[in-house]
């Protein structure tokens, strides 16, 4: 037997082996949910004490017995890790066993800079194939009833997606290849718009900036467009009025997953569309406050996670950076994971004042939301108090139109005495690999313990009076 097939072989069996009662998973009853969780916190808890030299030295220093962290209770109440000694010292939380070193590195998209080097096992990646039963089953009921839906997957080709699919192709026998077409996300609208009217995919999957764009570029030039029978967004948020226009103009319904590299599943969607089914046995979600408390349900606040399948890269307390909040209501579709809202954002595109004031990206969506002329909006905070928005508008009369009407709110956010400029764009690009960011702070904000949910209040930016700042209106191609 040669060893490519030897290999496969494995693989399919680890597959096999993971993929008995995925789709019932989400259904488990509360009480035996929660008693897996806790036995697989229990199990990597151990581990990591044994295995991973930070969690070592961590439960050596504050005498912590690792045997006493029963559950996701205690586990809660564990410190919440520093995310810059895990991008800085990513070989800290690598397990030192056989599965870690025969793992798999991939870096996040690292939308603050720096991206963070991740390893995971083969197992846990194999495993993933698995896990995802519950997700897939979700979205081919809504592409109707399709067993094999066909995608339009409008990205860039990350390193991270090539590593995977390769992973898979050398170590699976997949039972399902999908029908997928990529295009890439620089091409320009119309291109997309013809692409799709020619292959007439059940399911078009996009970044949430990009989806929200790609349908009022369609929308405001009247572009013909084949209606897939389900949008589905990842990496960023998808802005309310891009949903509102896919959804009620479009008569399309819009999905989501929340993954990271940091934790391959989190989250998905059910067909109600309610928020992130959390996948509560796989990844330990908590939501915390300023503090680091735990927040009250339906209060917003950092999200912060602990990866139970990972023997690589061993991430507990882990503060991912997204802002949302857990509901504790129950999920009319009858799934007993628990609900996390959609993603409010980036802590780290908040921006904030040397008087600690700061202003949440979600106000200067505010701003702009409800104007139609602007496709896209940026707003990158240069130093303190010199900024540049940028905007993408239908042409070139509606960007001066567009600012006046943004103009009295922004000065009212940002402040007096600053200083804006702004720049009319076609498109807004985002580099390479990078998540599109509508607000690029100046500093990123710490993601450490307590930072987080500074980001929570809305707006506190400082008052309106005596705006003293000027604008400088820039067009480029
Ligand atoms: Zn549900």
């Amino acid at each position: 037997m040669s060893a490519l097939l030897a290999k496969r072989l494995w693989g399919a069996a680890v597959i096999a082996a993971y993929v008995r009662g995925q789709r019932r998973a989400s259904f488990l009853p509360r009480a035996e949910l929660e008693a897996l969780r806790d036995r697989r916190i229990r199990w990597m808890v151990r581990y990591a004490a044994k295995h991973v030299p930070y969690w070592r030295e961590a439960f050596a220093r504050t005498g912590v017995d690792p045997d006493t962290i029963r559950g996701a209770e205690e586990l809660d109440r564990l410190p919440i890790l520093d995310k810059e000694l895990v991008r800085t010292k990513p070989e800290l939380f690598v397990a030192d066993t056989a599965a870690a070193r025969r793992g798999l590195s991939f870096l996040t998209s690292g939308s603050t800079g720096t991206p963070i080097s991740i390893r995971h096992d083969r197992r846990s990646l194999l495993a993933n194939i698995a896990f995802g039963e519950r997700e897939r089953e979700v979205v081919n009921r809504a592409c109707g009833g399709s067993f094999r839906p066909k995608e339009l997957y409008v990205s860039y080709q990350t390193s991270t997606f090539k590593k995977v699919e390769a992973f898979y192709a050398e170590n699976a026998l997949l039972p399902v290849q999908p029908l997928r077409r990529f295009v890439s996300l620089l091409e320009p609208v119309e291109k997309v718009a013809a692409i799709a009217n020619e292959e007439r995919p059940d399911l078009l999957v996009g970044y949430g900036g990009w989806l929200d764009l790609f349908f009022k570029t369609v929308h405001a030039r009247g572009l013909p467009l084949h209606r897939p029978k389900l949008v589905m967004y990842m990496g960023e948020a998808l802005a309310r009025d891009g949903r509102e226009l896919i959804e009620k103009t479009y008569g399309i319904p819009v999905m989501s997953r929340y993954n990271a590299v940091e934790s391959f599943k989190i989250g998905f969607f059910c067909d109600l569309r309610t928020g992130f089914h959390v996948h509560e046995d796989l990844c330990h979600v908590r939501v915390v406050d300023a503090e680091g408390r735990t927040a009250a349900p339906g209060e917003t606040g950092a999200v912060v996670i602990s990866n139970l399948i990972n023997r690589a890269s061993v991430l507990l307390n882990y503060p991912i950076g997204d802002v949302a909040s857990l509901s504790d209501e129950p999920c009319a579709c009858g799934r007993t994971f628990r609900l996390l809202s959609e993603l409010e954002g980036r802590l780290e595109d908040t921006i904030r004042f040397p008087n600690g004031s700061f202003v949440h990206p979600r106000a200067i969506w505010e701003v702009f939301k409800r104007d139609p002329e602007v496709l896209q909006y940026r707003l990158i905070q240069r130093e303190t108090r010199r900024f540049t928005v940028e905007l993408a508008t239908v042409d070139e009369a509606s960007f001066s139109h567009a600012l006046e009407r943004a103009r009295p709110d922004l000065e009212r956010l940002l402040g007096p005495g600053a200083v804006l400029e702004a720049i009319r764009h076609e498109v807004l690009h985002r580099r390479q690999g990078e998540k599109f960011r509508a607000v690029v702070s100046l500093r990123p904000a710490a993601t450490g313990s307590g930072e987080g949910s500074a980001a929570t209040t809305a707006v506190a930016g400082p008052a309106a009076a005596g705006f003293s700042g000027r604008v400088r209106s820039t067009s480029t191609p």
